[in-house]
């Protein structure tokens, strides 16, 4: 692989054009009137290779506007389809086209994409459009779950377009520049399973092993491997979320990565308040997508994934049914697994024993009980001191550190204890009227608040010297808290 660490140029390859065409349309990005840079994120485009970018305004707008296409290039909008709240519907790139597949200094493969870039074949009745808002929305949201250290898609740049779009209102239109492992989803072996031949399938799932899974592309059964593989990725993609209150608030299937990323940013949100059944999108009024619902959920997608995987795991159907179910059968157990040893990191527990379970349970439910905040506690407990407020006034709370102190008595591991749930408990987590704050003033024209919002969520686990008011929720704000489908 080129060390491109001159980062005069683009790197930019074109494997998926490769698969067969029913995966993908090319499609140029339509060009917008006047294109300037709303942000633009130094920092990745030097780890991807592209400070070569990084002082030149100018350039900026015109590449991650889609007004001027890179060396290389050969734009498409890929073939998608997904279950949307349980219905199975035809989707696709409908307002994104793929510039290609940068490869950065140290030889990883990068989708750049261009988000709002116009309308495509499968923009079905939208304008192929987005709004400066949501564009801002999943900026600031990705790159905090990047600081937080959970996988995710990254943001280079919103380049505003200096045109309308027509949401309700009038709002102004702009290109995210969306950066991703790939941009291959469980919807897109739903396309090929529903739609293609069986060879397509065959190739889209030998295309993704090579891309993101070759270790297993010599085992006996690959397509096994990789829904095994996918499944080990989301259950620990699930359990970061379930660390931080992270509420993604649309999983649908085609919002589901096979690269095990979080993908698209639209009505998420961050609970304050723990409650397991926090809802904040608007259109999820059956709590389909509630902050307790995320495994369940994803264990529903793999079920998905599986189905459309199953002509590649055996001939014989009946075989295939009961190799994937054995698969898919594993997730409880090893989701519970994995989101108890993440609940033991949160209380430093350093050697947790079954019994330990049970105090991470009565925590949960005393602090929804007491409706504590779910961030807030773990720093108290990780910095020894109480919060006002209900739950540490509780006698059941009192009664209940004894047993966690009790559990935690060791002197000699009281360095370590704290360095485990130091890392396991954000500081600072993107509070949803701050998030607010931030774009309002934003699409007003003062990047001030947004900025400074950035700058404390990358550092998530360190002390900030406004912590304090960072952590106070206005009163009652989650009650009538809304986000939408940012489109
Ligand atoms: P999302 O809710 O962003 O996951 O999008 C679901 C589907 O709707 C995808 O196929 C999108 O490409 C499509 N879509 C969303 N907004 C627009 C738009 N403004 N124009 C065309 N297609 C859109
Ligand atoms: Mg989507």
């Amino acid at each position: 692989m080129l060390p491109n660490t001159k980062t005069t140029h683009w790197q930019l390859e074109n494997t998926y054009s490769t698969l067969p065409e029913t995966f993908f349309s090319f499609q140029e990005p339509v060009p917008v009137s006047k294109p300037a840079v709303v942000c633009f994120n130094d920092k990745l485009a030097t780890e991807m290779g592209l400070s070569f970018l990084s002082e030149d305004n100018e350039s900026q707008a015109e590449y991650f506007s889609g007004n001027k296409l890179p060396d290389g290039a050969t734009p498409l909008a890929q073939a998608y389809a997904g279950h949307q709240f349980g219905h199975f519907t035809m989707l696709g790139d409908g307002r994104a086209t793929l510039l290609g597949e940068h490869l950065d200094p140290s030889g990883q493969r990068l989708d750049i994409q261009l988000k709002g870039s116009g309308r495509t074949p499968y923009s079905r009745r939208g304008d192929g459009r987005a709004t400066l808002y949501s564009m801002l929305r999943e900026y600031l949201i990705s790159e905090s779950m990047h600081h937080l250290g959970i996988p995710t898609t990254r943001s280079l740049s919103v380049v505003s377009t200096g045109e309308q779009v027509y949401r309700g209102n009038i709002d102004e239109g702009a290109v995210l520049s969306r950066i991703a492992k790939s941009h291959i989803r469980v919807g897109t072996f739903e396309y090929a399973r529903n739609f293609c031949s069986k060879e397509d399938l065959q190739a889209l799932a030998n295309y993704t092993i090579e891309r993101h899974y070759p270790a297993i592309k010599d085992s006996d059964n690959p397509a096994l491997e990789l829904l095994k593989a996918v499944l080990d990725q989301q259950i620990d993609l699930i359990v970061h979320w379930m660390r931080v209150g992270f509420i993604h608030g649309v999983m649908n299937t085609d919002n589901m990565s096979i690269a095990g990323e979080t993908i698209d940013y639209g009505p998420c949100a961050f609970m304050n308040t723990y409650r397991l059944s926090t809802v904040f999108s608007s259109i999820d009024t059956q709590g389909r997508y509630a902050f307790g619902n995320q495994s369940r959920i994803a264990h529903w997608n793999l079920t998905v994934f599986a189905n459309a995987l199953l002509p590649l795991i055996s001939e014989d159907q009946d075989k295939a049914i009961a190799l994937a179910q054995e698969a898919i059968n594993e997730f409880q157990g090893r989701f519970m697994d994995r989101w108890f040893r993440m609940m033991f990191d949160k209380l430093g527990l350093l050697h947790p024993e079954e019994k330990d379970k049970d105090l991470v349970k009565e925590l949960l439910s005393l602090m929804e009980a007491h409706k504590a905040d779910y961030t807030q506690v773990f720093v108290a407990l990780q910095e020894e001191k109480e919060l006002e407020g209900a739950l540490f006034k509780a006698e059941e709370f009192k009664a209940w550190m004894q047993k966690w102190e009790g559990r935690c008595t060791s002197e000699d591991q009281k360095a370590l204890r704290f360095e485990r749930m130091k890392k396991s408990n954000p500081t600072v987590i993107p509070r949803n009227h701050w998030v607010e704050n931030a774009l309002n003033s934003a699409v007003e024209g003062d990047m001030k608040p947004f900025n400074e919002l950035l700058e404390t969520l990358s550092n998530p686990y360190g002390h900030h010297p406004d912590e304090i008011q960072f952590q106070q929720i206005p009163e009652d704000f989650d009650t009538g808290y809304q986000t939408f489908c940012g489109t």
